[in-house]
């Protein structure tokens, strides 16, 4: 059993913004450590110059995804048909974006707005979701992009907060281009179980995050990481894994205030996430030795 997931480093690990300098020092620096691909955040997809980015990516040999949550006023799970309208043109934009640089794949909060809500989703809200969903999952397939919806925690999502729920709404997005996306941060604060939610996905799961209970070095929280790599090794995962890690060190305005990155958790991008690729190296070798054991 071999450990086929590319593995990546998200850009907010390196730069808060995209401008081109930032722009070359995440790719050449993600590159320079041996990551397969870098994570581009595209809140805003209009604030990534496409072109110097493709640029940089092929310079580099590295590869691309691209993550983002709708704002408020752009939620495709709102009753408003005009909000939801807003959501729709951001992703097809951030499809745009993904595509022309060349990236493999679409995740994050793409069903709704990355937001705290003071209220529960509502049935209307989560057909109005899939329904967009399902026309975005095949524009991409066109694009070849594969998209993912990220389960997230309550304080960030009403919508989807466990992977069952996720599995519930890829049947009624009802696209085969449209995949789990599990982020361990997450997982450790909504699920029964880490490697049972893993398992729960099975087949369906795309696109994994790791990253620590309190988002900063990896191993120094109390994420059980054991657990998840045999699980993903048990499923035969072999889609990306993402290294997301925040700090106050690094701040991305848009994208950082909602996550609550508070604290300074780390200054140093460079030994983080040169650590991050080790341990995860470390952790595939012995799921993949207690797996041969089992066997
Ligand atoms: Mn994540």
């Amino acid at each position: 059993m071999e450990n086929k997931s590319k593995l990546g480093v998200h850009a907010l690990v390196w730069v808060g913004g995209w401008s081109h300098e930032e722009c070359r020092t995440a790719i050449t620096k993600t590159a320079e450590l041996g990551y397969d691909y870098i994570e581009i955040p595209a809140l805003d997809p209009s604030s990534i110059d496409v072109k110097y980015t493709h640029t940089q990516l092929k310079e580099n040999n590295l590869g691309a995804t691209v993550s983002l949550g709708l704002p408020r006023h752009a939620d495709i799970s709102s009753e408003d048909p005009e909000v939801v309208a807003r959501g729709e043109s951001i992703l097809i934009d951030a499809l745009n974006v993904t595509r022309d640089i060349g990236g493999t794949h679409m995740c994050g909060v793409l069903f709704s707005a990355l937001t705290k809500y003071m209220h529960p989703k509502t049935e209307r809200g989560i057909n109005n979701s899939a329904e967009i969903l399902y026309r975005i999952a095949e524009k991409a397939k066109t694009a070849e992009v594969a998209i993912g919806i990220e389960v997230i925690n309550r304080y960030e999502t009403n919508l989807i907060n466990t992977g069952a729920e996720a599995m519930e709404m890829l049947k009624l997005i009802g696209s085969n281009n449209v995949s789990v996306h599990l982020d361990s941060y997450h997982m450790n604060i909504e699920e029964s179980g880490l490697g049972n939610a893993i398992r729960g996905c099975a087949k369906r799961l795309g696109y994994f995050h790791i990253g620590e209970s309190h988002r900063g070095y990896l191993g120094t929280g109390n994420i059980d990481f054991r657990d998840i790599f045999k699980a993903l090794l048990d499923i035969g995962y072999t889609g990306p894994i993402t290294f997301e890690s925040f700090s106050s060190a690094i701040v991305a305005p848009d994208l950082s205030n909602i996550l609550g990155i508070w604290r300074n958790l780390w200054e140093d991008s460079y030994d983080l996430a040169r650590h991050a690729k080790e341990f995860i190296e470390v952790q595939q070798k012995s799921a993949q030795e207690t797996f041969r054991n089992e066997h």
